[in-house]
């Protein structure tokens, strides 16, 4: 399958699977998980993913997009597909045509899907989304009353759920996010004591559903822990997590290079004397970010080869001095483990003074999937 394949992630679908089943232990049988598959699950292949996930035992997914869900009902996925983003009313016939969950903060939408989930004989399930304190999307707590109230009669939606966003689950103090928590709680009980039955409230991400348990409401939305990273970097997590990914290349050409020899663009890196190189076809147009320039590293036969130079938009180079026996063809490892060496994406993504987050959801369609 990866004959002619250069560079190319590996995604261990049992790695997700495992972590999956580690949220559910986590979270008890009455508390739903919500598989979030947003962004091309994270870089890891969406369709894939929500598989994998609903098989370990997540009960519905989520994405920002409706037409990200379209994808995963096109690919034959039937269980719930939340989309927890905007969708403008023009797109209300997209998400009843495919049995869509959309996310609701306006009348104008739910009019729209109102309309026409009526004309199409159905009730389409909507879930309220609340600005708890990031300032960002969401209906503020006390226009979540007079909305209900107002779009009640609206034939054709069932507003199921309602849910809000932690702006700061991921650090050690929890001050913030427990007023959050309880916020939303009070929208929560609020709500449903005005005769709105609301039966599914969620908030927690990752790092929510394994530090706060206040947060757990009726389901959960973990997203980067599903995929073994790290939804911390200021504590460990919670229980253990497998990686699903590796990004994987192999050695395009080995050579050596004489002092005073300028390497890629721009000549950034002078070798102050003999090097052995090796090309990598990895660059930008992967999604293998140019910060990485002078600044990464790379495996090769279990051992860190520092990047040389400018990342370019197919290319790096790597010196391999250090490194005996490198031939063309060898097998490159960019994040992952190789022997008994691991790049972890939390690393890369230091040296390019980013998340994990965006390691993985960067890599490009150029960038095969290989599917363990
Ligand atoms: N819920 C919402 C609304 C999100 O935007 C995200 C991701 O950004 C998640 C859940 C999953 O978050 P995490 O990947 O931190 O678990």
């Amino acid at each position: 399958m990866l004959e002619g394949i250069v560079t190319w992630a590996e995604i261990d679908l049992d790695a997700i699977a495992a972590n999956v089943r580690s949220y559910i232990r986590h979270v008890g049988p009455k508390v739903e998980v919500i598989a979030v598959v947003k962004a091309n699950a994270y870089g890891h292949g969406a369709v894939q993913v929500a598989r994998a996930a609903l098989a370990a035992g997540a009960t519905r997914l989520a994405v920002h997009r409706a037409i990200e869900g379209v994808e995963l009902r096109r690919a034959g996925i039937t269980e719930p597909i939340l989309i927890l983003g905007y969708t403008p009313p023009s797109g209300a016939d997209l998400a009843v045509e495919w049995r869509l969950t959309p996310s609701l903060i306006t009348p104008e939408f739910a009019q729209a899907v109102s309309a026409r989930a009526a004309a199409s004989g159905i009730t389409l399930n909507l879930h309220l989304k609340v600005d708890t304190g990031m300032s960002r999307y969401g209906l503020f707590p006390q226009e979540v009353i007079p909305f209900l109230n107002q779009i009640q009669s609206l034939p054709g939606i069932h507003v199921e759920g309602i849910f809000t966003h932690l702006a700061t689950a991921d650090w050690a103090d929890s001050t913030f996010a427990d007023q959050q928590v309880q916020r939303f709680q009070e929208v929560v009980t609020s709500a449903r004591q005005a005769g709105h039955p609301l039966p599914l409230a969620h908030m927690a991400n990752s790092a929510g559903t394994m530090k706060l348990r206040s947060a757990h409401f009726d389901a959960v939305r973990p997203g980067i822990s599903m995929y073994g990273m790290d939804a911390s970097d200021q504590w460990p997590p919670v229980f253990p997590l497998v990686p699903a990914l590796t990004l994987k290349s192999r050695v395009s050409r080995v050579y050596d290079l004489p002092a005073g020899a300028g390497i890629s663009y721009s000549r950034t890196y002078i070798t102050p004397g003999p090097m052995r190189a090796a090309l990598v076809p990895v660059g930008y147009g992967d999604g293998y970010h140019r910060i990485l320039s002078n600044q990464g590293f790379v495996l090769i036969h279990g051992q860190r080869a520092p990047i040389r130079g400018r990342v370019c938009m197919d290319q790096f180079v790597v010196d391999i001095s250090g490194i005996p026996g490198v031939t063309q063809d060898d097998e490159v490892v960019l994040v992952g483990r190789q022997g008994a060496e691991t790049l972890r994406a939390e690393e890369v993504a230091s040296w390019a003074n980013t998340i994990n987050y965006e390691v993985t959801t960067s890599l490009l369609p150029r960038v095969a999937r290989a599917y363990l």
